[in-house]
């Protein structure tokens, strides 16, 4: 078998040009790397991470895909009258509004280009217009696909500009009968000058509204708004390599920073990590998380809806320690409120999954002047055809560093009137155990500790918005609490 030297000397001399590119490749402006053979791809990919982040690890060879084709899980189609006036759908030319007709699309979903192209006749059938929006003539806006590759489930959103549709129900029928592969339709209604595809309001036409899909053995509901890795196949190596770098033992708290609907955490919280705490600023998304928690029986893991800046700096105000940092920032990377409180906490492992290599950069930089070390860097290629390379990392930390970093960021660069009278969390946590043999959240904690009065970190007030499903202390709980309270004079 090949090594992994022997294959990368050979893709450094695969063919430079894709001998079939996308006729579209130009006007498009999606696929930025289309003119190279796949091969080609991956080596350009390699060399952007090792000119990045070589001087921090040697760089695994990226994992590429096996059929670099059709993996979008999600197309989203725009819609037009061609100067014949032809109804014609495809995507908007780079940076401009004109659409650019496609047919098919060599990275979109198979099935869900199909669906769009049916759409395109029943349109012109339903005397259905695209919306125009120089003249605020037509309706149809766009039409947004969504296929779970396992569970097969497709989901179709009709994005109007107008609530109503003409003959609504013989649409959906003969939607559903040209694919009876459809388990969903909803209508969306979007009437603001945006370039947002999704406007607020929706409303189901067929089925349950949403869609389910398996990810590394866990079920995750997908709704039209809510986000979902794009690249399914990809997504699973990409997990799956991160838990492998994790290496939960079933003792571990971790955090799950920007968490979006909680499918790392969740996929953490069933292979093995002991405890789960998941954060994120978007608040659909943490309710996406917290039904994902219940769908799968998973009770290990929290959800909290914050900045996870904010939120890392009140756990290390609150004395918590924590053993793994699973985080997934945006392209913009992770800020500096986040790493302080990160390094200041000092978990003993992080895992840091990135989709941009420069702001990883970056951010490793102060990981590794904060006393971390890298341990393994892992591209993955989530996006063939584009400029896009997804990065998995790992870091960790020895005893000495520790100590130094906790006196570099605890005393120098944090703020110590943050720091509480009394117990910490864990000390709470510990005596609540000798006594009663019950183990307590720190949410626990923090509800009681509000309850008395007693200041707490203002990332666990959450169970003060309308958002019920945040977990209440349950009675027994709160008198154990109380009794600790009581015994550290906290009250
Ligand atoms: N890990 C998730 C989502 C990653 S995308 C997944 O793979 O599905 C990045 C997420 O970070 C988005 O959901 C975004 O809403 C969230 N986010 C952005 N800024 C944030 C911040 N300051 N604090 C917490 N979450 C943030």
């Amino acid at each position: 078998m090949e090594n992994q030297e022997q294959q990368r000397r050979r893709e450094t001399h695969a063919p430079e040009r894709n001998p079939n590119p996308c006729p579209l490749y130009r006007k498009c402006g999606g696929c930025q790397l289309q003119n190279m053979s796949y091969q080609r791809q991956l080596h350009w990919k390699q060399e952007l991470v090792e000119r990045l982040l070589g001087r921090f690890h040697r760089v695994n060879p990226i994992i590429g895909m096996e059929h670099p084709y059709h993996y979008r899980n999600k197309v989203q189609a725009a819609f037009a009258l061609d100067r014949r006036k032809q109804i014609v759908s495809g995507v908007y030319q780079a940076s401009t509004h004109r659409v650019v007709p496609v047919e098919s699309c060599m990275i979109e979903d198979e099935t869900a280009d199909r669906i769009v192209g049916t759409i395109r006749k029943l349109m012109k059938d339903f005397k259905m217009e695209p919306y125009n929006e120089d003249t605020g003539r037509g309706l149809v806006r766009h039409v947004l696909v969504k296929r779970g590759f396992v569970s097969g489930q497709v989901m179709v959103v009709m994005v109007t500009v107008s609530p109503i549709l003409p003959a609504k129900n013989n649409f959906v029928k003969a939607l559903r009968k040209a694919h009876p592969e459809i388990t969903t339709i909803l209508q969306n209604v979007n009437n603001r000058a945006t370039s947002m595809v999704l406007g607020e309001s929706e409303k189901v036409l067929y089925g349950p509204g949403y869609i389910e899909e398996s990810l590394c053995g866990c079920v995750f509901r997908i709704s039209a708004k809510s986000f979902y890795q794009i690249n399914p196949v990809q997504t699973e190596v990409l997990y799956n390599k991160a838990i492998e770098l994790a290496g939960f033992t079933g003792k571990e708290t971790v955090v799950d920073a920007y968490c979006g609907t909680g499918t790392i955490g969740l996929i953490a919280a069933k292979r093995g990590a002991g405890h789960v705490t998941g954060v994120e600023l978007n608040q659909d998304a943490v309710r996406d998380a917290i039904s994902n928690a219940k769908r799968n029986g998973i009770k290990n893991v929290y959800f909290y809806n914050a900045d996870a800046g904010e939120f890392l700096s009140a756990m290390a105000d609150e004395g918590e320690t924590v053993d793994v940092v699973l985080m997934d920032p945006p392209r913009a990377g992770s800020d500096e409120q986040f790493l302080t409180s990160l390094a200041g906490l000092a978990p003993k492992k992080i895992v840091y999954i990135s989709c941009n290599p420069e702001t990883l950069q970056r951010d490793l930089q102060f990981l590794v002047r904060a006393g971390y070390h890298v341990q393994e860097i892992q591209p993955v290629d989530m996006f063939p055809h584009t400029n896009h390379v997804e990065t998995v990392v790992l870091l960790s930390k020895g005893e000495i560093d520790s100590k130094k970093v906790r006196v570099e960021f605890s005393l120098e660069d944090m703020d110590m009137s943050g720091f509480q009278k009394g117990a910490t969390y864990e000390q709470i946590k510990a005596y609540v155990l000798e006594h009663t043999g019950l183990k307590v959240s720190s949410l626990y904690i923090s509800q009681i500790k509000r309850k008395c009065g007693l200041d707490v970190g203002q990332n666990y007030n959450l169970s003060k918005k309308e958002d019920a499903k945040v977990p209440q202390c349950p009675p027994e709980k709160e008198a154990a609490i109380m009794e600790a309270l009581k015994h550290f004079q906290m009250i």
